[in-house]
């Protein structure tokens, strides 16, 4: 592979990391000769890092490695191209690229999911999720059946507004089954995790 790796008088390149399947840009780093042979013998991305001062392979630490699938040099040899599968989240921030914001929609559930142990720790009698912790686990995963229920109705027609109703009432009342179980959200993530490796 011939690449121009005098163009810039550090003799980096850039290696733009574009997700193979969504076609998402994920993020940028620089490649000396040496990161660019590392990549391609160990099809894993390895980085020339600035700050490091040092090859970095994508994901040692976190063990978000990016997997290659297949690597391109542009027009005038000297800017990479990478297809890969990231093993997870690319930016160190948690996000999926270095361009986006982190799980937004997850995040509101983290607030919800501590405004519902607040309701368990500190029950008041208006509180309706205080007053399920009241009735017990059997009474809540009952619940939880009968939304999931509902769900499967409003799946079946076509009214968008109902199921999406539904879907936010199972969904808190698995939120509420989980803290009565003692477990958390990030619980079953982690059993989701361990799943796609
Ligand atoms: P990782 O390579 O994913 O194990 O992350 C190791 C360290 O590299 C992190 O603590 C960050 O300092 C840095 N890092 C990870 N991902 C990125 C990224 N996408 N862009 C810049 N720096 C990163
Ligand atoms: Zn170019
Ligand atoms: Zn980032
Ligand atoms: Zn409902």
């Amino acid at each position: 592979m011939q690449i121009d790796f005098q163009k810039s008088p550090d003799g980096l390149v850039p290696a733009i990391i574009q997700d193979a399947v969504t076609k998402k840009v994920l993020m940028l780093g620089y490649m000396n000769r040496e990161a660019l042979e590392k990549t391609m013998a160990e099809s894993k991305v390895t980085f020339f890092s600035r700050s490091k001062n040092r090859l970095w392979t994508k994901g040692e630490e976190s063990g978000n490695f990016l997997l290659v699938q297949d690597l391109k040099v542009d027009c005038d040899q000297d800017t990479i191209l990478i297809q890969a599968k990231p093993l997870g989240p690319v930016c160190h921030t948690g996000a999926d690229t270095c361009w986006d914001e982190k799980n937004v929609s997850n995040d509101f559930l983290a607030t919800l999911e501590d405004i519902i142990a607040d309701r368990k720790n500190n029950p008041t009698d208006k509180s309706y999720t205080a007053s399920l912790f009241a009735r017990g686990i059997n009474k809540i995963a009952q619940k939880v059946g009968e939304e999931a229920i509902e769900v499967v109705i409003e799946a079946k027609d076509s009214n968008d507004d109902l199921f999406l109703n539904e879907s936010a009432d199972l969904l808190f009342h698995y939120l509420i089954l989980l803290q009565a179980k003692g477990f958390q959200l990030a619980d079953v993530i982690s059993v989701l995790k361990e799943r796609h490796k």
